[in-house]
């Protein structure tokens, strides 16, 4: 997607600074075949009858939601809101799935009164409530139990989700008692297992004891389901991580499930989008070794999140001498920091790409140091669309009352 022809940076067919000047910076552009064909990767791997639902947490914007339901993808969302953006997509109810420890019961009941594909139930307490709702609405509730399977999921401990230590799913002997109290209720049909040990994992063995535990759990306990989801998708590489092929990662799991009529369900986010997105921003200003840009961790928060690295590329290369920066937003934080250590040539007015900003960054953006999100620009060869507008200023307060 990122190409530099006579040394200028081109996102598919259009130049970075034709961006720039276009949507003014800090700005995020996604390239659309990119997104595509990181789609396509997904549903080449895993055929029917097994699916892909999106992790709309990694980018939610309504464009790219409408473009992954045009290829007749499913969603997997973790809030009313994420449901009600889908919806607002055009998806069909029945391309949802609802996961998450901490579903209200507001939420609960959108999601039964839609009548969405699954519920992703995190605790007894949760499947209590669903049972309730389900009860007085009268209406039947599929839903899958998420079991943590205590794996290390080798990753960034804030990403790991599938370790006893951490809040969610529920243990494999926790997961029979719901199980019993799902075959007591009418209102509730056990249709799958759910499973996720985290993001950005790099390597295929961690899924493939997941899933192994699972399927122990299934056959032990002679469960009839419809689906077995094993969560999200395979890591990227931001730096010098190298995951395999979505390819070969399917054709180790898909090994295991054996001939069982069980399908998969696989919620891909980030491999999805990561790699898809930049951020364009300009150089500020220069001063000892910071290279101050108009981005800020209120548009980028993985590096002061997660320490999380992401390369920085000029959008005009040139032979001339390169000194180390650390690349540093204008937030009154000294965790602004998009990049450390990195050899750049620029000078104040440069335009710098950050790359892998699809996933995780624009879904992530507040308005800290009363910052306006950026614009965001999807880019189709020679195309480009603003599929997001540059919040205003006047936005920044529009829900406060001023007469207190
Ligand atoms: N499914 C669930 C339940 C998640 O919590 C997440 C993200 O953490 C995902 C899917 C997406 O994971 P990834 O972006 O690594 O594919």
């Amino acid at each position: 997607m990122l190409d530099y022809i006579d040394d200028k940076l081109y996102i598919e067919a259009v130049s970075a600074e034709s961006l720039a000047d276009q949507f003014a910076t800090p700005c995020f552009v996604y390239s659309k075949s990119s997104i595509l064909d990181n789609y396509r990767a997904y549903t080449d791997s895993f055929p029917s009858p097994h699916r892909i639902f999106y992790a709309v947490k990694a980018n939610s914007n309504l464009s790219i939601l409408r473009l992954l339901n045009s290829l007749g993808g499913g969603f997997d969302c973790v809030s009313g809101g994420e449901i009600a953006r889908v919806i607002q997509a055009g998806a069909n109810p029945k391309q949802i799935i609802f996961s998450g420890v901490g579903k209200s019961e507001t939420e609960i009941r959108t999601a039964i009164t839609l009548g969405i594909h699954s519920i992703n139930i995190e605790s007894s307490g949760e499947l209590d409530r669903i049972e309730y709702i389900a009860s007085e609405l009268g209406k039947d509730v599929r839903v899958a139990i998420r079991i943590n399977p205590d794996i290390e999921a080798d990753t960034h401990s804030y990403i790991t989700t599938g370790t006893k230590k951490d809040k969610f799913g529920v243990a494999p002997l926790q997961a029979l008692e719901l199980c019993a109290k799902i075959n007591s209720w009418p209102h509730i049909i056990l249709v799958g297992i759910s499973c996720h040990i985290g993001s950005q994992i790099s390597s295929i063995s961690p899924f493939v004891n997941a899933l192994e535990q699972i399927l122990n759990f299934v056959n032990c306990n002679k469960l009839q389901l419809e689906f077995i989801d094993i969560g999200g998708g395979l890591g990227v590489t931001y730096q010098d991580e190298t995951p395999p092929a979505i390819k070969e990662y399917a054709n180790s799991i898909l090994s295991i499930l054996g001939d069982s009529t069980t399908y998969l369900i696989v919620e891909p986010g980030r491999s999805i989008v990561a790699n898809a997105g930049v951020i364009l921003t300009r150089v500020e200003y220069l001063k000892n070794n910071f290279a101050i840009v108009d981005a800020g961790m209120n548009d980028l928060i993985r590096p002061a999140l997660y320490g999380s690295y992401h390369n920085i590329i000029p959008a005009s290369r040139n032979e001339d001498e390169t000194h180390t920066y650390n690349v540093v937003g204008p937030i009154c934080e000294s965790a602004d920091f998009l990049g450390k250590d990195r050899s750049l040539t620029v000078k104040p007015g440069d335009l710098l790409a950050i790359q892998s900003c699809g996933a995780y960054c624009a879904s992530a953006s507040s308005n800290y140091n009363s910052r306006p999100r950026p614009a965001e620009i999807m880019v189709d060869g020679e195309n480009c669309t603003l599929i997001r507008k540059r919040e205003t200023i006047e936005q920044l307060w529009e829900n406060e009352q001023c007469d207190v």
